[in-house]
């Protein structure tokens, strides 16, 4: 946490986490975590201690996974050999995925369960990177890493729920009393019932679960909903991401691949407006990933289609997540229309890389969260912080430092300064603002 920012050393307590995964935090929690090595060697050493008790446990040991590498940080600036990978892990499939989720690199033995070898094409929209003689490195990105990731087993049933206590352990730990699970699988709520979600201090869960699940869940919640525990609404995707230039933007990427020039929209505000009447008709909310501004303006112009306009207490409250690049033309449309955007300012820490390569003439559009304020938007209310955790930590310093310093400690880049908030309206946009439970928007 960064004390230039933060004036008092502890983290205020009773926040809200908007926008978190509550399984994938849990799983993340049981891999091996790379996370502040110095070095491919640092990486490679707590690799092979994770390798050799999977060994150990014979057949139960199954694959070894770890995340969080950020390769440009350690000595190398580069990802270990697949050799060295191999000689300290042996038949045990093993995958390390980068920070960013966008590149996993594997051994041999998990190259060999995938398929992968001399003569393997690029899978569609992913990369098997090869050396000067056609080997596969080892390492693999986008679709080809998420393809090669998917291939590790899933935890068992028995597994979850001290994944999912350990998750709210952890949030806990960082100050949340509150956090939204923005795409529930269908098992999640009927797990948290069985959990103690009083715990030590009690501990709210709102649900947002995949737009085609929302009839199913809506007609079983009435067995698992309690005063804490809540389905909140439906979750579409609107776009892609920026790092990948999926992200659906009005002006073009500068370094976008052929055809992806505005990113890939993925809804259109018909099907958009449809997906809210039909979390509507349930009385329920809907969440909208929406992370360029040709997404956020589909989403508003949704909104406006149908009228959509719910009162603060009420649960059929549309959210647009993410909201990385808005038009400043839709700014004002938020409040209007009674739209939340749900916000993750710890992202542009990150993304700094990305933002100025691939929108360097759109800079000043980027996270706009003080535009939002002035428009109407009110921080923990209608303008919402959270992190995507596991995608980045879910550490709420993080988040203050990038809304109010608008780029990294130190680091005398600051992305569109001048959208800056203060400290103070930047912890308020993590606060929950009632107890009530009916007023918790
Ligand atoms: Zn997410």
């Amino acid at each position: 946490m960064d004390a230039q920012v933060l004036n008092d050393q502890s983290h205020p307590s009773n926040l809200r986490e908007a926008h978190a995964h509550l399984p994938w935090l849990g799983r993340a929690l049981d891999m091996l975590s790379l996370e502040g090595c110095g070095s491919a060697g640092e990486a490679l050493d707590r690799i092979a201690v994770r390798a050799a008790s999977a060994r150990a446990e014979g057949a139960r040991g199954g694959w070894v996974q770890s995340h969080s590498a950020r390769v440009l940080g350690w000595r190398e600036g580069r990802w270990f050999g697949r050799a060295e990978l191999d000689r300290v892990t042996g038949e045990t499939p093993t995958l390390a995925m980068s920070f960013d989720h966008h590149a996993v690199f594997a051994n041999s033995a998990a190259l060999e369960k995938a398929g992968i070898h001399r003569g393997t094409p690029d899978p569609a929209g992913g990369i098997i990177e090869k050396d000067r003689l056609g080997e596969p490195t080892g390492l693999l990105l986008e679709a080809a890493a998420f393809a090669i990731w998917g291939l590790a087993p899933e935890p068992p049933e028995s597994a979850r729920a001290d994944q999912i206590s350990r998750a709210l352990d952890h949030l806990e730990g960082l100050g949340f009393s509150e956090v939204h699970e923005l795409f529930a699988p269908a098992w999640l709520g009927p797990l948290l019932k069985q959990l103690n979600l009083r715990r030590p201090a009690p501990m709210r869960v709102d649900l947002f679960v995949p737009l085609e699940e929302i009839e199913a869940a809506h007609n079983g919640r009435s067995a698992w909903e309690t005063d804490l525990l809540r389905l909140a609404g439906g979750k579409i995707f609107a776009d892609g991401t920026l790092n990948s230039r999926t992200a659906w933007v009005l002006h073009p990427f500068a370094d976008a691949p052929p055809g992806l020039e505005h990113g890939k929209p993925l809804m259109n505000p018909g099907r958009i407006g449809d997906a809210i009447e039909r979390c509507g008709a349930l009385g329920l909310g809907i969440a909208m990933h929406a992370i360029g501004d040709g997404a956020v303006r589909a989403c508003l112009d949704a909104i406006q289609a149908k009228g959509q306009r719910a009162s603060p207490g009420s649960r059929e409250r549309v959210r647009i997540e993410h909201c990385e690049l808005i038009d400043e033309a839709d700014v004002p449309r938020f409040a209007e229309l009674g739209a939340i955007a749900s916000v993750q300012p710890c992202h542009l820490l990150a993304d700094i890389e990305a933002l100025r390569t691939g929108l360097r003439d759109q800079l000043h559009r980027v996270m706009p969260w003080r535009d939002l304020i002035h428009s109407g938007l009110e921080p923990g209310k209608t303008l919402l912080f959270g992190s995507d955790v596991p995608v980045v930590r879910a550490e709420p310093g993080d988040s203050i430092q990038a809304a109010v310093g608008r780029g990294r400690i130190g680091d005398p880049v600051a992305i569109a300064p001048e959208q800056a908030i203060s400290e103070k309206e930047a912890w308020r946009c993590f606060a929950r603002w009632a107890e009530n439970g009916s007023q918790r928007w």
